[in-house]
């Protein structure tokens, strides 16, 4: 067993890292006090992604991408996760769903994707399909050479920073034929509803959406009608690493801070770590940590090793669940151990205390994957999880 990462994924989670101490943590109190990133930020912000190389981190080489393994991704993103404010969507990940487009797709939406000259977002939940998505109300229907969408969408994150959506629909208003439609910003019949403040100050907005019979040609559904769950499901898997990934990083970043703070803030005549109250609790972040992070380089290594589709589904699950729960409670506790400082929101620690919580909730709720896994251990038994394959 080799549990030694490569020269090449040291290097790549070195220049992540760069990235992010030169290039984003200066942005977070400017996105905090701003309430997003400035518009006119955003153009040299892509700019210095391009330059530090970090265009199409999680697309293939063919496709414009890096061309990077799931574990090099996973090192990377780790240190993005370190973070605030969601700034680790600068360095864009367009979504998976694209290289199951056609090469007239691939060529308009994917290639410029990845390197920040287009950028989509992804709408699927609306007011009554949440973890459900099939009380998905938005339709489909043909008419001429014309689909025509009807519907309204919620939280669609990276609305203002995007010039397409990638929509869920059922054609027909038939929850068989989930579907996936590209749909160019602006459009007739497309409304900006609002865009609603959330726990976390994000560097984008998430949107309300309403579409009107907007009219999107033939050639823009992406792969088959009635296969938009099955694209959307290879993109929660991706999507769940990068969480875990992020989760880990901000947890790292917050037991740093804290540790460093309770070596130097002295209270009854002490340092407050030589009390065993605040020690033990840097004892219990590190071992949540630890555990955390082992599991999470174990799963992006076996996809890798092309581990079974159905298996990287199961895993993928419990790391999201595990890394974003062990997150909740490391920085919980590093706010506590930074008392009234931990609580100001010009401390990275309050603000990655909001940023995370919103983990246990999108790309599918902690209980929905609890609901995964015990579907996976009625199914195919705990050697799902307790076997070493
Ligand atoms: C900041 C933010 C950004 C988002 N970005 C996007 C985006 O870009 N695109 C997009 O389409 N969506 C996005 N979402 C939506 C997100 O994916 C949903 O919020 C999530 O899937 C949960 O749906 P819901 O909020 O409707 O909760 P519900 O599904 O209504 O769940 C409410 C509660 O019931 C529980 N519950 C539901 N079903 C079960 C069950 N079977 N068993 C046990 N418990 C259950 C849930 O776990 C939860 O605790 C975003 C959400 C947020 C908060």
């Amino acid at each position: 067993m080799d549990l030694e990462l490569s020269a090449r994924e040291k290097q790549l989670a070195a220049k992540a890292r760069d990235f992010v101490e030169r290039v984003l943590i200066p942005l977070e109190n400017v996105v905090e006090e701003h309430g997003e990133l400035p518009v006119e930020r955003r153009a040299a912000l892509r700019q210095q992604v391009r330059e530090a190389g970090l265009a199409g981190i999680n697309h293939s080489a063919e496709h414009g991408g890096l061309g990077l393994t799931m574990l090099e991704q996973t090192v990377m993103e780790e240190q993005l996760g370190r973070v605030t404010n969601g700034l680790w969507t600068a360095v864009w990940r367009p979504p998976v769903s694209l290289k199951f487009g056609t090469i007239e797709q691939k060529k308009r939406y994917l290639q410029p994707s990845c390197q920040g000259e287009r950028r989509g977002c992804f709408a699927i939940t609306e007011a009554d399909a949440g973890s459900d998505p099939r009380q998905v109300k938005t339709s489909a229907v043909l008419r001429g050479d014309n689909w025509y969408l009807t519907g309204e969408k919620w939280f669609v994150t990276s609305y203002n920073a995007s010039d397409f959506i990638i929509v869920h629909a059922h054609v027909d208003g038939d929850p068989d034929k989930p579907t996936l439609f590209l749909v160019d910003k602006p459009a007739e019949g497309l409304t900006h509803l609002r865009s609603p403040k959330f726990m976390h100050t994000y560097t984008f907005d998430h949107a309300e959406l309403r579409f009107d019979n907007v009219a999107v040609p033939k050639a823009n559904v992406l792969g088959e009608i009635g296969q938009g769950l099955d694209l959307t499901k290879d993109w929660f898997v991706e999507a769940r690493l990068q969480i875990a990934s992020h989760t880990v990083g901000a947890a790292t970043r917050a037991a740093e801070i804290a540790n460093a703070y309770a070596a130097e803030r002295v209270q009854f005549g002490k340092p407050i770590r030589d009390f065993q109250a605040i020690e033990f609790m840097l004892a219990d972040m590190a071992v949540e940590i630890f555990a955390a992070k082992t599991m999470l380089y174990r799963v992006a290594w076996e996809i890798d090793q092309a581990l079974d589709r159905k298996m990287v589904h199961a895993r993928a699950s419990a790391l999201k669940l595990h890394c974003s729960e062990m997150a909740g409670r490391v920085i919980d506790k590093a706010v506590q151990i930074l008392g009234g400082r931990g609580y100001m929101r010009e401390n990275p620690v309050e603000r990655l205390y909001r940023d995370i919580r919103v983990d246990r909730i999108w790309e599918g709720t902690s209980e929905i994957q609890r609901v995964v896994i015990a579907g996976q251990i009625r199914k195919r038994g705990m050697s799902v999880y307790t076997d070493w394959v």
